[in-house]
């Protein structure tokens, strides 16, 4: 299989993790913004879909969660539910 450009290092801090999937929202003081752990789009309060780890760190937009699921077997959790 090719490689994907988008695909660094992620499978060291993103396989087989929990993400929540939701809006995004500030959590952080002062990280109004994050970019996607893959491709670095802009993710920010404009987006209404987009899923991030548990601490919030990392972030990966909907496109990328849909091209790498399979690959890196996440675990999936409404925001709305926790
Ligand atoms: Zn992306």
């Amino acid at each position: 299989m090719k490689t994907d450009w988008r695909l660094t290092n992620q499978k060291e801090y993103l396989f087989g993790k929990t993400l929540l999937k939701g809006s995004f929202k500030v959590y952080r003081e002062g990280w109004e913004h994050e970019h996607c752990a893959f491709c670095s789009e802009r993710i920010d309060s404009s987006t209404t879909m987009a899923y991030s780890t548990e601490d919030h760190y990392h972030w990966i937009c909907e496109d990328c969660f849909n091209d790498f699921k399979k690959m890196f077997e996440w675990v999936v959790v409404p925001l709305e539910k926790i």
